[in-house]
């Protein structure tokens, strides 16, 4: 016992210790304060509604779908704030007088002097900055994807005019066309927007628009996730993209993850033609039961569970769990979607340090700077399984929202690392300690984080009645049956979206001019399994 208390008073003082140097952490890592001051933050479920399903006195639905975001990387040396970037014109290094070729972003870009260096040069600059302590970036704050740079870019500094060069060369050819001949066999037949017919939209996140469309020819409904070429800026060590394309080829694999039908372009959009999960997603759900029996949400964390497992093997931690990317399919399982927060690649042991994720969901190792690893997702599941079993996140503080000083990004990232979390007393001893073991801070104490691993989480006495087999094979009868009137009802998406005109804005000359359409060569796509089934049809 007093070992117990003796871990815990010591794990609480260096989380404190770790507070205290969060912010500055924070202007190390991504620049929080500088490009986002004083972010406000509304909370998830505000009041009581007058009737179930309602909305709460001062409800406003728009807030919910946001906040994927990933913070951009500073690097500091000499005074320079350095920044990775992608070239798309000739540069050469500042340091070793090199060129800096285009792919893969091994170039740096200082964003106050507008300084050019390959990325394995940087540390070496001798120069100082000669642009200090000027106020460094423009910021864009748009969460809403359609409109503008969005997702990760609401705390992404934007692209700055380029700095004369050296140089400058004819602008890039456009990519060669796909000739039927290049393509493999098998993925011969490509897509394009004119084989679908766009019937409504059905949800918005941050970065995408996302649509029920038909396939003309099948007349199948698919949901179609259309992002705009002019978000995917040149971000460092990701290619989100081709992330978000890579894992959704290996969640076709799996019954509790959306899979892919096909992928194309335009000119300005990124198309993801995926699964049309017609129960809605569980943001919506929680919208109207506010919270859910145990047993329910024993039932959606296990087959999350099973989710984050299969891409955890995979080598994928997901990094984006939360209520909006959970979808319940016409029978009442789950499915989770939206995979460009992905990272491919992680063997067991291995980390990384990105900060990014949606606030009111981003562990506590990643506030604190460290190294993670899978870890997150199951802090992540604590969260959102908390939301189901008590109907408000486990970080709402009472009044809150009323005092500015509480109502900011910053202070939630505080609550996040030091708050002791209550759990309601209304909620079973096993179900009390479930949440605790998935909301421990420490990530190596974490319930699915042991040597055990999933195990742990299997053998845990919330999920004793779970027969994990079955569950798996789809054989458990889900607690709740999304209510459904044929294949095509929305009853289930927010009317704030299907009342949306389903039109696509036309394509603006000026800003396809500055998308560096080689980025998205070899795009397209076509799942050999699904293309086989249509043939059937
Ligand atoms: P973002 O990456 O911008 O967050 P998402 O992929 O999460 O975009 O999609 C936004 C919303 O669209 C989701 O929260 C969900 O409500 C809805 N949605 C996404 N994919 C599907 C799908 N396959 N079937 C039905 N609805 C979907
Ligand atoms: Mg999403």
């Amino acid at each position: 016992m007093l070992n117990i208390k003796h871990s815990e008073v010591s794990r609480r003082t260096k989380e404190r210790d770790c507070i205290l140097n969060v912010l500055d952490l924070l202007g190390v890592l991504c620049d929080q304060r500088k490009l986002a001051p004083r972010r406000r933050l509304k909370r998830v479920f505000p009041n009581v509604p007058p009737a179930p399903g309602m909305p709460c006195a001062g409800e406003d639905r728009s807030i919910y779908r946001r906040g994927a975001r990933r913070w951009r990387k500073l690097y500091r040396v000499n005074g320079h704030i350095f920044q990775a970037k992608r070239f798309n014109r000739r540069a050469f290094c500042a340091f070793c007088q090199d060129r800096i070729w285009g792919l893969g972003r091994q170039g740096f870009k200082c964003i106050q002097c507008k300084l050019l260096v390959h990325k394995k040069c940087h540390k070496l600059v001798q120069k100082p900055c000669s642009n200090e302590h000027v106020d460094p970036v423009e910021v864009k704050d748009d969460a809403n994807g359609e409109s503008t740079l969005g997702r990760a870019s609401s705390v992404r500094s934007r692209a700055e005019p380029e700095p004369p060069l050296p140089e400058t060369p004819p602008a890039p050819a456009p990519p060669a066309p796909v000739r039927p001949e290049d393509l493999e066999p098998g993925s011969q037949r490509q897509y394009s927007l004119e084989d679908f017919e766009l019937i409504r939209v059905i949800g918005r996140g941050s970065y995408a628009k996302v649509l029920m469309v038909e396939l003309k020819r099948t007349k199948r409904v698919y949901a179609m996730k259309v992002i705009k070429k002019a978000l995917v800026t040149d971000d460092e060590d990701i290619d989100w993209v081709q992330t978000e394309k890579h894992v959704f080829e290996t969640a076709s694999n799996h019954p509790f993850l959306v899979g892919l039908h096909s992928c194309f372009q335009t000119p300005s959009r990124l198309f993801f033609v995926i699964e049309f999960v017609r129960g809605g997603d569980l943001m919506f759900h929680m919208q109207r039961q506010r919270r859910l029996p145990e047993e329910h949400a024993r039932f959606y964390a296990a087959e999350i569970s099973l989710a984050l497992h299969f891409l955890h093997e995979r080598g994928v931690i997901y990094r984006d769990l939360k209520l909006d990317n959970v979808l319940l399919d016409h029978e009442g399982h789950i499915k989770l979607t939206d995979y460009g927060m992905c990272k491919e690649g992680v063997r067991p042991g291995d980390t990384t340090s990105t900060f990014c994720g949606t606030p009111n969901y981003i562990a506590p190792e990643i506030l604190r700077g460290e190294e993670y690893g899978f870890s997150v997702d199951w802090w992540a599941l604590g969260v959102l399984t908390y939301e189901m079993l008590a109907g408000r996140s486990p970080f709402d503080i009472a009044q809150a929202a009323d005092n500015p000083d509480q109502n900011t990004e910053d202070y939630l990232f505080q609550v996040i690392l030091e708050k002791t979390i209550r759990i309601p007393r209304s909620l079973s001893v096993k179900a009390a300690s479930v949440l605790k073991g998935f909301l421990n801070k420490n990530p190596v104490e974490r319930l699915g984080c042991g040597e055990n691993g999933f195990l742990d989480i299997v053998n845990h006495p919330f999920f004793k009645s779970i027969e994990w087999e079955m569950l798996e094979q789809k054989q458990v009868v889900p607690p709740f049956k999304p209510r459904l009137e044929g294949e095509r009802d929305l009853a289930n998406f927010p009317p704030e979206f299907t009342d949306e005109p389903v039109h696509l804005t036309p394509d603006n000359d000026t800003v396809i001019a500055d998308i560096d359409q080689s980025e998205f060569e070899g795009f397209e796509y076509v799942n050999p399994l699904l293309m086989s089934l249509e043939d059937c049809v």
